[in-house]
């Protein structure tokens, strides 16, 4: 009998041990022994509610272009990476009062500490620091985290909401033109929500009266500065607001899906310029158009662009799409389905934002793509660390190696066009050769850049 007993009881140790061991791998990330998403939420609920008479604030930190890192360097490099920053932040940690730290997801990391210095003073701890989170981890690339910060207000909030808003930071970081390493939540970024609303009570009428204008910015030769493109961009002539830029109101409609019904809207455009130009008997230069993601689920898409390129009697060649690298990664193999189809008809595929999502470099070769279009934070971290452009020179070779055009956006001096030039980037677009104009005033561009010649 107490032999059953004891043996019972072995196994009830046994279970209970292989319980805590299966909690555990769910509480705990393996890769950097901090919380996982889970554990770090409910922890840092426990802490707000055991101290709701002190101050907090959340962090949540990711890496720049990890992605792009990870497929580069090999995963192995990915995973060290994450380690190294789980190492720093736990050194970081030992600075700050009640510090929980936690692994949210892939390379996306949080903090929540007490706050027991003014907002100023944090923000000089930030700055002194954060060079010690990126400094000489490797010499030849640049790594860039990026930190949202949120201080809680009330400690009674959800913490999912909490972090939300550290999100909205983050996003502010990534946008900045500056490329700032952090930035702290402020209450504009709740009011854009209230902003959307707004904007998407007024998109129907808006179309209905054309208030939407499709500017043109000219694509250029790197060295003699020839016109050998544009890209068609849309703005929003406001009745109230005057003209809005695409960043204020194109995320909402991506949202809402009225991001189809502007596009076609501009495709259509795009189309009728160039009708205008084969009318005036005008050597012609492509134009390329934006293609949304959402455009692509539209199993129709070719049929819509055949129809439209008949309805103005232009060459398939005239029209260039554009396609953002991220529309690739959600579910690859439909995208890459659906993108050759339009390449079929004759249409030029372009992969816009190259650098920013999660290509893998491998797969380039598989993709029905003519052109990669390289984002301008290459240039300007580039700028920021002359000497770590490994990635950069690597892809333009690349690009070539695989008989892809390439293509620089974001030129803005002489000097970064002679330089991508001698890395075998020979085309760009930029503010150093003209900003997105009208279609009159890119008419008197073409003339003058020589490239419209008489037919
Ligand atoms: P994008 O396709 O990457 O377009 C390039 C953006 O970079 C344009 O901003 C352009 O004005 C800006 N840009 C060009 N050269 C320079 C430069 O030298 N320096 C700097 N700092 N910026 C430069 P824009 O027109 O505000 O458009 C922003 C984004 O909005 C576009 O990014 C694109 O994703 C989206 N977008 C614009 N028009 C359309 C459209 O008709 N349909 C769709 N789906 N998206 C559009
Ligand atoms: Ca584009
Ligand atoms: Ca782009």
């Amino acid at each position: 009998m107490s032999v059953d007993i004891a043996v019972e009881n072995e196994n009830l140790k046994n279970k209970l041990n292989a319980y805590e061991e299966i909690i555990k791998k769910h509480e705990i990330d393996s890769l950097t022994e901090l919380y996982s998403r889970q554990k770090f939420f409910s922890e840092i609920r426990r802490t707000l509610d055991a101290d709701s008479d002190k101050r907090f604030i959340f962090m949540r930190f990711d890496i720049d272009h990890f992605q792009l890192i990870n497929s580069f360097f090999g995963l192995e490099e990915g995973d060290k990476l994450l380690q190294y920053l789980a190492f720093k932040m736990r050194q970081f940690s030992l600075i700050l009062p009640s510090c929980i730290l936690g692994r949210i997801e892939g390379d996306i990391f949080g903090l929540c500490c007490q706050l027991n210095v003014s907002l100023n003073i944090l923000q000089a701890m930030m700055q002194q620091n954060i060079q010690s989170f990126v400094g000489g981890y490797r010499a030849d690339y640049e790594l860039r985290i990026i930190i949202g910060i949120y201080p809680i207000e009330d400690n009674s909030m959800a913490v999912e909401s909490i972090y939300s808003k550290a999100v909205l930071a983050s996003k502010k970081c990534k946008e900045s033109a500056t490329g700032g390493y952090f930035a702290f939540y402020d209450e504009s970024m709740s009011e854009t929500i209230v902003k959307n609303q707004r904007i998407t009570n007024q998109m129907n009428v808006a179309l209905k009266e054309n208030q939407f204008e499709v500017v043109l910015q000219p694509k250029c030769h790197l060295q003699t500065g020839k016109l050998i493109g544009a890209e068609a961009l849309v703005r929003w002539k406001h009745p109230e607001n005057g003209y809005l830029p695409p960043s204020e109101f194109i995320p909402v409609f991506e949202k809402n899906g009225f991001i189809s019904k502007l596009d076609e809207y501009v495709w259509d455009k795009a189309c009728a310029y160039i009708r205008s130009w084969i009318d005036s008997g005008l050597d012609l230069v492509p134009v390329s158009v934006n293609v949304s993601r959402y455009d692509l689920r539209n199993q129709s898409l070719p049929s819509k662009f055949a129809q439209m390129l008949d309805k103005y009697g232009i060459p398939a060649k005239y029209l260039h799409l554009e396609i953002t690298e991220s529309a690739y990664m959600e579910d690859a193999q439909v995208i890459i389905q659906e993108v050759q189809r339009l390449k079929d008809i004759g249409l030029h595929i372009e992969m816009d934002d190259f650098g920013t999502a999660y290509s893998s470099l491998n797969m380039l070769n598989e993709m029905p793509i003519d052109t990669l279009k390289l984002d301008m934070s290459f240039i300007r971290n580039y700028e920021k660390s002359p000497g770590k452009d490994v990635i950069l020179s690597f892809v333009v070779k690349l690009a070539n190696a695989l008989n892809l055009g390439v293509i620089a956006e974001g030129i803005e001096t002489k000097e970064q066009a002679a330089y991508l030039f001698s890395l075998g980037c020979s085309t760009g677009q930029g503010y150093y050769f003209s900003k997105p104009i009208s279609k009159q005033d890119f008419d008197i561009f073409a003339v003058q850049s020589a490239a419209v010649i008489s037919a």
